[in-house]
């Protein structure tokens, strides 16, 4: 009967993750993909897999979310 404790550490991991990033994807637009590449949505550049990896379903490069929280 580990399940529930499982969820709640990778609830807490997933937590954590977002709020050291200080970013929602989930709330962001979605990345373009090119030539089967995910782009930013905004500027079109590539958006690097360690962010990615770090943000699932980011849609925006380090610039444009700076940007975007900027305003
Ligand atoms: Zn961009």
């Amino acid at each position: 009967m580990t399940d529930d404790a499982d969820r709640a550490q990778i609830h807490e991991a997933e937590f954590l993750a977002n709020s050291l990033a200080g970013a929602k994807p989930a709330d962001g637009p979605a990345p373009v993909i090119i030539d089967g590449v995910p782009c930013c949505a905004e500027c079109e550049s590539e958006i690097p897999p360690a962010r990615i990896a770090a943000m699932p379903g980011v849609g925006l490069c380090v610039a444009c979310q700076q940007e975007l929280e900027s305003e």
